[in-house]
């Protein structure tokens, strides 16, 4: 399983939850609770990919009132019949990768929640869109600028949404330190510290071959800077600079990344100093600084509790299951037109995926790289 130890880490730092009003009641850590599905829409979603994190987000869905799994598309018929059992999903709503496209005609299913290897993130999101349902992409949406904005454009021309699974645009604590930003209460902000990073076990996985991954830890889990960096600063970047360090050729082969460190440049002057690695445990750590005050947050994207602190004292929003929130936001978003606090379209997955390509240019080429 990837990055476990990590996870397991994670998770043991948990902190009680704090009782408060204003954060929506879903998305504890009960699993077990049963839904009580709302009087409002329902998003009915199909799950393509039964691996590691569908099995989280399918466990987190049943405390959603809003979105509810009704299909699966796997290629592996032992685990369609688990999760069949497991979450009551009738023969008829179970898909292979070969006859997906007659998801079409399923009027069970309203979106297509892609949770495979990166590479096929695109093409497969192209089919669903083809076949006229939503899409959810998990991160990166595409292995490339392209690769994402073929998807764009094949949700465009079927009028279908496009999502990406960015989860920490849904988390509370995340969301206290941008509404702060916003209210300007770190006053003018010139320094975000992103740090992204696990020690990848298994060198036979997929998330180290450069067909299926797209790149190497950049993509997986040096992302989360790129987009923490994009929402902590708020501005969109205009230059990139990056180095590269590989200690294992044998692990991480010619364009599979194992250690970059890269700058990004802000319009408004402000600066991001980031680090994405598969070698390093224990980085996962965002730093926003402003001439007024900080932000720190410790963990800043693990699945939580997230915990951080600013200039003013600790963050105290309770824990909230972050796919769970992120199915409910979604569903309202696909279904009710709701606008989200920070983004999570298609556009918003090509921003990430235009620097990330800058980046493994000015690696490439030693310069700084203008976006
Ligand atoms: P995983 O290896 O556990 O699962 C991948 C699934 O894809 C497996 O069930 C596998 O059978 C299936 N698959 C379909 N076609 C395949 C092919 N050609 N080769 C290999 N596998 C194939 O991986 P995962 O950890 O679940 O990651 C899946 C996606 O989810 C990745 O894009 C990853 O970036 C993303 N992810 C996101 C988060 C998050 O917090 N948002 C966390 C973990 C993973």
């Amino acid at each position: 399983m990837k990055n476990q130890s990590r996870r397991v880490f994670l998770q043991k730092i948990s902190t009680a939850a704090l009782a408060m009003p204003f954060v929506p009641a879903y998305g504890n850590e009960n699993y077990s609770k049963s839904p009580d599905i709302s009087d409002g829409p329902v998003l009915r979603v199909a799950i393509m990919g039964l691996g590691s994190y569908a099995n989280r987000v399918a466990r987190s869905m049943q405390s959603c009132k809003k979105a509810k799994i009704t299909g699966i598309i796997s290629g592996t018929p032992s685990k369609i019949k688990d999760w069949q059992s497991k979450y009551d999903i009738p023969e008829k709503n179970c898909y292979n990768y070969e006859n997906f496209d007659e998801i079409k005609n399923n009027p069970d299913i309203d979106a297509v929640y892609i949770i495979t290897p990166n590479a096929l993130h695109s093409p497969y999101g192209v089919r669903v869109a083809k076949a006229g349902k939503h899409v959810i992409s998990e991160k990166p949406m595409g292995i490339n600028a392209k690769d994402g904005q073929a998807m764009i454009d094949a949700c465009k021309q079927a009028g279908v949404h496009l999502l990406v699974g960015y989860r920490m645009h849904f988390e509370p604590k995340t969301l206290e330190v941008i509404r702060m930003r916003k209210a300007g209460e770190f006053g003018k902000v010139l320094f975000f510290q992103g740090q992204s990073g696990f020690i990848i076990g298994d060198p036979n996985q997929w998330r180290l071959n450069k067909a299926l991954a797209g790149g190497g830890a950049m993509m997986d889990i040096g992302i989360y800077s790129i987009n923490g960096a994009r929402y902590m600063i708020g501005e969109e970047p205009i230059w990139v600079t990056a180095q590269e360090t590989k200690n294992d050729h044998k692990k991480f082969k010619e364009g599979v990344d194992e250690t970059i460190q890269f700058q990004l440049g802000f319009p408004g002057g402000a600066v991001a100093s980031c680090l994405s690695t598969y070698s390093m445990n224990n980085l996962d750590r965002f730093f926003l600084n402003g001439d007024k005050g900080f932000a720190e947050m410790q963990p800043s994207t693990g699945y939580g509790p997230i915990m951080g602190r600013t200039h003013k004292g600790e963050l105290t929003f309770p824990h909230v299951t972050h796919q769970t929130i992120q199915m409910e936001e979604m569903s309202e978003i696909i279904l009710q037109g709701k606008q989200p606090e920070v983004p999570v379209d298609g556009e918003e997955g090509l921003k990430d995926l235009k620097i990330i390509d800058a980046i493994y240019l000015a690696v490439k080429t030693g310069k700084k790289v203008n976006i």
